[in-house]
């Protein structure tokens, strides 16, 4: 009979196998936000619940039914973010950092929602997140666009996913449009589905982002926010599409894109690819203007977006665009002959940490006889094992046996080791 406690489903672990990809990625994140000048801010996983409520909305899937919240001890609500926007603006204005300045941040963590799992859609689940404040510019959502998509062109993935863009307008133009949305919806009813009827007193907008096919065809016909754009939105999604252009990156506008969040206006947009079924989009975001003051602090444009790492990691994986290099195995493995060298081994394996930090190096332990040493030696995965028996010991040299090449051993001087391996 098992009782074994299993991990929460929708919960990953990440193995020892998959980590590289993670950490390639990870690494490729980190050095591409600094060539843009972004810092990193960290803040914690456990919000109050009201930061969440107020800021993504009510009337949204993840307050609706997504969250994971919870009562402390205190007996104060508590949810595990489902999102890294509100805390990040949270963060920013505690600290001051909105005030009378520009400030370009990026995020990575773990998110929670309570969504059913299925493959590219967890209950824990990771996102990059950018968010730039105080810059009410088209010039700021280009930049955010770009940054994202020079991330693709690193990762060999820019082939492979295309850009969506939409303009929610002001919040006047956009309540404007939601009357006629409403109207319009009203003289269809009868094609409603029960989850946008439910949405119609709610988040009509919502409607539009419905995949139900039994409404495909009403709601292509439905009037489009484009089309009823303030005069001030218009020329600044005209400046980004512009932008746009001239950087070369190629986009389609998709008037129905309208983003799950309440505290978006004007650019929205998504990255979205074809080669993972329909968990499609990777990244996803646009401008919310309302936000900061929204919660409390002084008026501040805000543009972000969030992508999701287990769709990126996914993708790169599908279409097999991980260099070598990042699975690269370890270097070197070093072993005593018998215990009675076993402290020689440690001493030159430390050494070499010293003298070639770039190189992986693991010291064989718990003992054995030889053959047993270097069957962990070649299970390793080490390209060499390096050996050191009385005879290396008393003239300090060490074996070198090559565990990967067809190729004879050499013994070399252990003063000239770090040398040796780096020219191999
Ligand atoms: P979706 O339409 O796929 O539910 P969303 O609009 O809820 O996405 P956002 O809140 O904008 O997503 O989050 C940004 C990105 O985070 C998404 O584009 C996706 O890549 C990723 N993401 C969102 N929810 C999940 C999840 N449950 N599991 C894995 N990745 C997710
Ligand atoms: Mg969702």
């Amino acid at each position: 009979m098992s009782n074994r406690i299993q991990a929460i489903r929708g919960m990953n672990d990440l193995l020892p196998d998959q980590s590289p990809v993670w950490q390639y990625f990870e690494s490729q994140v980190a050095a591409l936000m600094k060539r843009y000048g972004y810092d990193e801010i960290r803040t914690p996983i456990v919000e109050q619940t009201a930061l969440f409520c107020r800021s993504i909305g009510e009337v949204t899937d993840i307050v609706e039914k997504e969250m994971y919240t919870f009562e402390d001890r205190n007996g104060d609500s508590l949810t595990l973010r489902p999102e890294g926007t509100a805390a990040t603006v949270r963060a920013a204005m505690e600290h001051g950092l909105l005030y009378n300045q520009t400030q370009r941040l990026w995020y990575t963590g773990p998110m929670f929602r309570h969504e059913r799992p299925q493959k590219g859609r967890y209950r824990q689940f990771h996102q990059v997140g950018v968010e730039a404040y105080g810059l009410d510019g088209p010039d700021i959502d280009a930049e955010v666009i770009l940054l994202s998509a020079r991330l693709w062109k690193q990762l060999g993935l820019y082939e492979h996913v295309s850009l969506e863009l939409n303009s929610l307008g002001s919040n006047e133009a956009r309540a404007a449009y939601r009357d006629k949305l409403v109207a319009y919806f009203e003289a269809h009813h009868e094609v409603l589905d029960e989850d946008s009827r439910r949405r119609l007193g709610s988040n009509p907008l919502r409607i539009l982002d419905s995949k139900n096919p039994a409404m495909a065809d009403m709601l292509a016909d439905a009037p489009r926010l484009m089309d009823h754009l303030d005069d001030e939105s218009r020329e600044h999604f005209e400046a980004l599409t512009a932008r746009l252009e001239a950087a070369g990156i190629d986009y389609v506008i998709n008037p129905r894109l309208v983003r799950g969040l309440d505290y978006y206006c004007r650019t929205v947009f998504e990255w979205t690819t074809t080669a993972l079924g329909s968990q499609g989009t990777v990244c996803a975001g646009g401008r919310y203007d309302g936000l900061v003051e929204q919660l409390g602090g002084k008026p501040t444009p805000a543009v972000g977006f969030a992508m999701g790492i287990e769709r990126l990691i996914l993708l790169l994986e599908t279409l097999d665009t991980v260099p070598d290099e990042a699975r690269a195995p370890l270097d070197a493995y070093v072993l005593g002959m018998d215990a009675g060298t076993d402290m020689a081994a440690m001493a030159l394996a430390e050494q070499l940490r010293d003298t070639a930090p770039e190189l992986g190096v693991q010291l064989h332990c718990g003992g054995g006889n030889f053959k047993n040493r270097m069957k962990k030696a070649d299970r390793s995965g080490a390209r060499v094992a390096l050996i050191i028996g009385e005879n290396e010991q008393a003239s300090g040299t060490v074996a070198i046996k090559f565990l990967r090449d067809d190729r004879n051993q050499e013994v070399v001087a252990q003063q000239d080791l770090a040398a040796t391996l780096r020219s191999l």
